[in-house]
């Protein structure tokens, strides 16, 4: 494994919109360790194709209850309810931002194995999958943002503390044979 370099704002790279995989392969599930391993070592929730400087439709997630690898991931239903939270983004260090996103999601991705997996996702596992889905379509969350401010000390000591405070998001992949909706 590999940590990447980040790709940072304004690096066009980040506002193209990468391409689907195609064939799920040894050189894909690579990349995708490498991405791992560079989210982790950023002490990242999320990382897209885009970030790294490769514009595939590839995406890691792991906010806080294991790591997801996906290919190809696509929202397929989102939740009337939208919901303002604070994001960041490993390729806008120093800047964060209030984004009001979907509460909830289903989504389709295609896993290392082949095998194409479902997900119902709310709260902070429907933000991160909303911010990294959007990095594959070009988009920052500085387009969504109600409002984008520079990190300061003051700030990350707020955050410390409210990240000692319980989870709430609830994590349910589902993996049925068949989609579960039409
Ligand atoms: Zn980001």
């Amino acid at each position: 494994m590999a940590i990447l370099e980040i790709v940072k704002h304004p690096d066009d790279v980040l506002r193209r919109k990468a391409e689907p995989v195609r064939k799920v392969n040894a050189a894909i599930r690579r990349t995708l360790d490498d991405m791992a391993e560079t989210m982790y070592a950023a002490h990242g929730v999320g990382l897209a194709g885009n970030q790294v400087g490769l514009l595939r439709r590839l995406v890691v997630i792991d906010v806080g209850d294991g790591l997801l690898q996906l290919i190809n991931p696509e929202i397929v239903r989102r939740s009337d309810e939208i919901v303002e939270d604070t994001e960041g983004c490993l390729s806008i260090p120093g800047w964060q931002g209030d984004v009001p996103r979907n509460r909830q999601v289903q989504m389709r991705a295609t896993l290392p194995n082949g095998r194409v997996a479902w997900f119902d996702a709310e709260d902070l596992f429907a933000r991160a999958i909303q911010h990294e889905i959007d990095h594959l379509d070009g988009v920052l969350f500085l387009d969504r943002a109600s409002k984008v401010y520079e990190v300061t000390a003051e700030s990350k000591a707020e955050d410390a503390e409210e990240a000692g405070q319980a989870e709430d998001a609830e994590v349910s992949p589902v993996m049925p044979a068949a989609p579960r909706e039409g």
